[in-house]
């Protein structure tokens, strides 16, 4: 076992119990953390020194945004360590990603690195000492203890993980990290052929099934067609939105419970599933402010366009109000499972756009991705795909046995958009595929505006 695996047992150990706190007593470990977090800033980097100065007692609201662009335009400003540099450390990543190498071991014998997706076409290169690397992992690893996988040294977790063999990429970083015994693990790239998926996940018998959301109903389809004959004690999902027929078709195949989480590379984990099947929050970790565009807080149980994430343990580099562009709804009814954070109902827009389209006058529309969700979901249940072309939408039906009616979904779309107040004279094709496009990362986002990362596109992760 290594040095790492040891710490995090520790770790794992204290964190774990922050689950039987009160809310009082999480909310004053929260502002604990905060405070110190600021401190940090104020005295390291010389970017938080400007932007926060005179506003040592200002409350975290008043605080000004950060938004990737700055945070990768002030880089070298922004980071507390004077011996890391953005080129340097992008260099790190190139070198990894097009020679080889282990990603877990440290670079420079100190730093864990890795590089976002990039959704908006900006990549985000991110660095972590060994203290906040450690509790990266914890956070991961709290996902599989609130879904009760068990783990002892005669009960070994084989975990099958479905998604990018990008070295670059957290998850990869992460899972090269705890490589042990104890947790045999199989990666396994999503643009894979699904045969080669199936022959490689039949080979391994995974206890644990860990993929991306999209891949949920193509390896279910796949089980109960008999192709696939594995038995999962547990499926999680990961970087994509769980819709809920392929949580349906994994439920059906495998007969086990659906774990959703909530992570980004900048934060880890943001919320997972509970024991009784709500989603939530790792307060004790990052502080979510849900906004709207002009950054103004939107209320629970309302829709907000985006989230700001404070991340009480950074301090390599600090993320304070750091803006991420999901959309998110939190509950207004508290979960019954007695841990002390708080539950979030939606995450729509993890990874789809808000389209902008034009009305029959020319004035413009903004069409959100519920509307997308709703008039395809109950009739697409193999899955969907919406890009947004010059000239309106194309969308990708997933049809494999041929039954669905593309022209009631046109129907369906047409009249959601007219509701919304789009011009009829948008072009909408519709298309009957075997699989969804997926990005050079094998992600499948549901919409895709054009401003964002295409399927097979180049140079975006
Ligand atoms: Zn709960």
């Amino acid at each position: 076992m290594t040095a790492l695996f040891g710490e995090l047992l520790v770790t794992r150990a204290r964190t774990h119990r922050h689950d039987r706190w009160t809310r009082t007593q999480l909310d004053t470990y929260q502002q604990r953390m905060l405070a110190r977090l600021r401190d940090h800033a104020g005295r390291h980097s010389p970017f938080y020194a400007d932007q926060h100065r005179g506003m040592q007692s200002a409350s975290l609201a008043q605080l000004p945004p950060l938004t990737k662009t700055q945070l990768m335009a002030q880089w070298d400003r922004l980071v507390t360590s004077p011996v890391l540099r953005l080129d340097s450390v992008t260099r790190r990543l190139q070198d990894l990603e097009s020679l080889g190498g282990d990603p877990g071991q440290p670079w420079q014998g100190r730093w864990w690195t890795a590089a976002t997706a990039g959704s908006t076409g900006q990549r985000g290169v991110f660095v972590w000492n060994r203290r906040e690397w450690i509790r990266i992992l914890s956070s991961y690893a709290r996902v599989n203890d609130w879904a009760q996988v068990k783990v002892g040294p005669r009960r070994p977790v084989p975990t099958a993980i479905v998604s990018t063999r990008n070295p670059a990429h957290q998850s990869a970083v992460v899972g090269a990290s705890l490589r042990n015994p104890l947790a045999p693990t199989l990666r396994l790239d999503a643009t894979q052929p699904i045969e080669a998926l199936v022959e490689a996940l039949n080979r391994f018998q995974p206890r644990l099934l860990v993929c991306y959301a999209s891949m949920l109903t193509p390896l279910a389809e796949a089980q109960t067609a008999g192709n696939l004959h594995i038995a999962p004690e547990k499926v999680i999902t990961a970087s994509e939105e769980q819709l809920p027929p392929a949580r349906r078709a994994a439920i059906d195949a495998w007969g086990v419970q659906v774990i959703d989480t909530y992570a980004a590379t900048e934060t880890a984990t943001i919320a997972s599933t509970c024991s009784h099947g709500s989603m939530h929050l790792y307060e004790d970790f990052v502080i979510i402010e849900p906004v709207d565009s002009a950054y103004r807080p939107v209320p629970d149980g309302q829709l907000a366009d985006r989230l700001l994430a404070t991340v009480l343990f950074s301090r390599t580099l600090p993320l304070i109000r750091y803006e991420l562009t999901d959309s998110i709804r939190l509950a207004t009814e508290p979960c019954k499972c007695g841990l002390p954070f708080r539950c979030l109902d939606t995450v729509a827009g993890r990874t789809e756009a808000t389209l902008r389209m034009h009305s029959r006058t020319g004035e413009p529309v903004r069409v959100q991705p519920g509307l997308f969700h709703d008039a395809l979901e109950p009739v697409a249940v193999h899955g969907w795909q919406v890009q947004q072309t010059t000239e309106g939408i194309t969308v990708r039906i997933v049809d494999p046995d041929r039954q669905v009616d593309l022209h009631q979904i046109t129907r369906r779309l047409r009249a959601g958009l007219a509701a919304a107040g789009v011009s009829d004279d948008i072009h909408v094709d519709i298309t009957a595929v075997q699989g969804l496009a997926r990005t050079p990362l094998g992600k499948a986002p549901l919409i895709i505006g054009q401003k964002q990362e295409r399927p097979g596109g180049e140079g975006s992760r």
